[in-house]
């Protein structure tokens, strides 16, 4: 099977700025930030998908969502901040391998695009 994207950043076969890693999990910058801060947090594992998350996969998605509120904090995200996981064609998702998306350093609006 040929290795995502994010897969090729975790084994620093391609260059990112990585932020955070962990047993479960590898943050980094967006190459195409949409906002001032945009992070990637993206499991070892490369999960498809929010659809290909099953019972399994719960401790590295319960852990992720633990590395949210530091990463925020790394980040100096005292104003809030924004996490958007796209899902299939219809949500946006565009890399097949689970990732969350961290916004922040703007005002958000609502609704997102
Ligand atoms: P999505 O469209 O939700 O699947 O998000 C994929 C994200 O991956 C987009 O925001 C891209 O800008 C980002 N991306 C794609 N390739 C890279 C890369 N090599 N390094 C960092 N971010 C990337």
């Amino acid at each position: 099977m040929t290795k995502t994207i994010f897969s090729r950043i975790i084994d620093r076969e391609v260059p990112a700025e990585i932020l955070h890693e962990d047993d479960y999990c590898v943050a980094f910058r967006d190459v195409s930030p949409q906002a001032p801060v945009h992070v990637l947090l993206v499991p070892r594992e490369p999960i498809p998908s929010i659809m290909a998350i099953d019972a399994a996969h719960a401790k590295i998605v319960g852990h992720m969502w633990t590395v949210v509120p530091k990463l925020a904090e790394q980040l100096g995200l005292d104003g809030g901040f924004r996490v958007v996981v796209n899902n299939g064609a219809d949500g946006g998702q565009s890399v097949d391998h689970l990732h969350w998306h961290i916004l922040g350093g703007r005002q958000m609006t609502w609704p997102p695009g």
